[in-house]
């Protein structure tokens, strides 16, 4: 049994999201494309001396509640469920924006998840993981499986597809703060005008299509946070007057996006971002399969 554990807690991005409808138990039924990029929090697992003890540091201030963190609740869950009793410290390095819209508290519970599985020789394989997982959040199982997928339900039902097209991919966080039940609770599901064709999009990364994929990116969540923060519209600006094939915001935002196929254009747009201090966090990455 090993007493150490290091693991990559990777961030997602959406693609494409539609919101369908809301449920009697309140959740939304969605209709997404959930893309991994390699942007990721480092997620270290240490055997500790004290016995039953689940410690979770970060360097994060904002993450200071600790039993309030999704990797304590994912450990507590195993702990629990299989009567350990060793004494464990998860630190959590964050690079993922914190309440941005790439899942990053659900990534950090899913590389947990494994973590322990693997440092207590629990065997469960990767099904077993998600039933678990979506107890603690939608987006659990999607991160425990990773690559590019549809999501629909809650986010936990999940079509794996084969991996986009390669690109360059600007992430930017601008320096607000949305929090997703915001989002959700001023999200009207009968009169979105326009949506994403979720299916042309599955088309398209199939086919290899970095284009078509391209053209068809498309977030409905941005009808209610783009007129609450033009930041966000700024940041698409600029990311297309740049030269990026389209750019669009993530899950719930604010987190913007953009695709490019040319790395000097790329590199150009993160400069420009930076001079116009647009951003509080900013990543010129790629697409993790
Ligand atoms: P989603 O895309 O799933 O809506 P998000 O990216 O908008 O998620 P997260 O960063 O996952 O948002 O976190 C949302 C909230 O969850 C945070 O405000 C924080 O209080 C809580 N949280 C709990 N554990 C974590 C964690 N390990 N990392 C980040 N946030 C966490």
């Amino acid at each position: 049994m090993s007493d150490k554990i290091e693991l990559k807690a990777y961030g997602k991005i959406n693609l494409g999201l539609d919101v369908i409808r809301k449920r009697p138990d309140g959740y939304h039924d969605l209709d997404m494309i959930m893309q991994t990029v390699n942007v990721y929090d480092d997620i270290i697992i240490t055997k500790t001396e004290k016995n039953g003890e689940i410690k979770v540091t970060t360097d994060k201030e904002v993450l200071s509640n600790e039993k309030g963190n999704l990797a304590y609740m994912a450990a507590r869950m195993l702990f629990d469920e299989f009567g350990i009793n060793d004494g464990i410290e998860i630190r959590i390095n964050k690079r993922i924006p914190i309440a941005g819209g790439m899942a990053g508290g659900s990534a950090d519970c899913a590389a947990t998840l494994k973590g322990i599985n693997e440092m207590f020789k629990l065997n469960l394989d990767e099904k077993a993981l998600m039933e678990r997982g979506v107890k603690l959040g939608a987006d659990v199982p999607y991160c425990i499986m990773g690559g590019t997928a549809i999501a629909r339900g809650i986010g936990e039902i999940l079509t794996p597809l084969p991996a986009p097209p390669k690109c360059h991919v600007i992430i930017a966080k601008p320096p607000v703060s949305v929090s997703t039940a915001y989002v959700y609770g001023h999200i009207k599901p009968d009169s979105i005008e326009k949506r994403p064709d979720i299916e042309k999009m599955a088309d398209a990364i199939r086919n290899k299509d970095l284009y078509a994929l391209s053209k068809l990116l498309y977030n409905v969540m941005e009808d209610v946070t783009v007129p609450e923060y033009p930041v966000i519209s700024q940041i698409k600006d600029i990311m297309i007057n740049g030269g990026a094939l389209n750019s669009i915001m993530s899950g719930s935002g604010p987190t913007v996006f953009g695709l490019f196929d040319n790395i000097e254009k790329a590199e150009k747009v993160m400069e420009n971002l930076t001079q116009n201090n647009l951003t509080e966090q900013l990543y010129l990455t790629e697409f993790i399969n």
